[in-house]
């Protein structure tokens, strides 16, 4: 049975700021899902930070112009009730006035996958908040090209073999396949500038589908810089696919991603529980596990993979991490690069007043550009 797994996610308000939805915004959501008829097979919805998930099966497959409104029109119900109760930024990821056939370049985030379901399919759905797609290239990396991190990658067969990596520049908005293992460096310099650079989608060699990211917006609004949109994205496991663990334990070394407070720091990603808010801590940034059985389209779970007493010390390391890199304040590689900002503007503001204020050095070569002037030593 050919089965469409879609997460489809958005913020549209949190209370007090960025923390986490409301109930009332979460019971609006699922009450227009639950109106869906017979469209979904199932579905399941909750939040990470102030980004609201719906994970949904059903037969439709992928871009399928109904379950996109139907996400689009709890988002728009969701909007309301943020309205309503004075949510901070509400509605503030839909980015048009109306529905026009696709959520994609409209705001919410998207990864969906159609394929034909195992006996026991399983897969899991890695929720961020503050932060971007390319918080997910160090994690990716390790689950499918790091045997250190995961054996799997020696001892399976099929992933021995070695995956397909379609990486998507997110500056220029156009995509590259590229293999493995013949493409390593190439998809590790790809990898290593995750600002730039992120992973779309993995599949095996002969095209089944493994991991979905939700890159849509970005690639839509390409031009302009749209890189801290707050990254889903949905992996199958088992049998030829990374191992559940495998997958999760990618998360357990707290690595530095951009985003956080203001959108405009490098801070370590936070394996957090499900449902967890923001911390109002500088804005941690956080990731779930949302991990999921499925049979005939009817989900069982989701189990929630970073809920385990183990996590507990990845947390106390991410922690650790945070507090670490905030002593040094706002010195940069607390802070992102100018051209990474979200408060550019704000930033542009200062530098302006700091260039009108700059005056050519006397005796200096590089202000004056006249070189005869610099008498050399010699
Ligand atoms: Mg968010």
């Amino acid at each position: 049975m050919k089965i469409t797994v879609s997460v489809i996610k958005a913020d549209v308000g949190g209370i007090g700021g960025h923390t986490r939805p409301s109930d009332g915004l979460i019971e609006a959501v699922r009450k227009v899902i639950k109106s869906s008829g017979d469209l979904l097979i199932d579905h399941y919805i909750g939040y990470c930070g102030d980004d609201v998930h719906i994970v949904m099966s059903h037969t439709h497959g992928v871009d399928n112009q109904k379950i996109h409104k139907l996400a689009w029109d709890a988002f728009m119900a969701g909007t309301q009730v943020a309205k309503e109760e004075g949510l901070y930024g509400a509605g503030q990821d839909l980015l048009k006035d109306s529905f026009s056939g696709n959520v994609k370049g409209m705001g919410p985030g998207v990864a969906e996958m159609e394929f034909e379901e195992r006996p026991n399919e399983a897969f899991t759905v890695f929720a961020a908040d503050k932060t971007e797609p390319g918080a997910f290239n160090y994690p990716i990396y390790r689950m499918f090209v790091d045997a250190l991190s995961n054996t799997g990658l020696i001892v399976n067969k099929s992933l021995a073999a070695g995956v397909k990596m379609n990486i998507m520049d997110v500056e220029e908005g156009k995509i590259a396949e590229l293999e493995l293992w013949q493409d390593k460096p190439t998809i590790e310099a790809a990898l290593m500038y995750p600002g730039r650079y992120v992973v779309d989608s993995v599949t095996t060699k002969d095209g089944e589908p493994i991991l979905a990211a939700s890159t849509d917006r970005l690639h839509n609004i390409a031009g302009t810089y749209v890189g801290k949109d707050d990254p889903i994205c949905l992996v199958r496991t088992q049998k030829m696919f990374p191992a559940t663990e495998e997958a999760g334990s990618v998360f357990n070394n707290p690595h530095f991603v951009a985003g956080n407070t203001r959108g405009s720091h490098n801070m370590p990603l936070m394996p957090v529980k499900l449902n967890s808010a923001a911390t109002i801590n500088f804005c941690i940034p956080i990731v779930e596990a949302l991990v999921f059985s499925m049979h005939n389209g009817k989900f069982t779970g989701p189990f929630d993979g970073f809920s385990t007493p183990d996590w507990d010390l990845i947390r106390e390391i991410a922690t650790k991490k945070a507090m670490s890199i905030r002593s040094q304040g706002f010195i940069h590689p607390a802070t992102l690069v100018p051209s990474e900002l979200e408060y550019a503007e704000g930033y542009r503001a200062r530098m302006e007043v700091l260039e009108s204020k700059m005056k050519p050095m006397e005796g200096n070569a590089s202000s004056g550009g006249k070189k005869e002037n610099y008498e050399d030593p010699d």
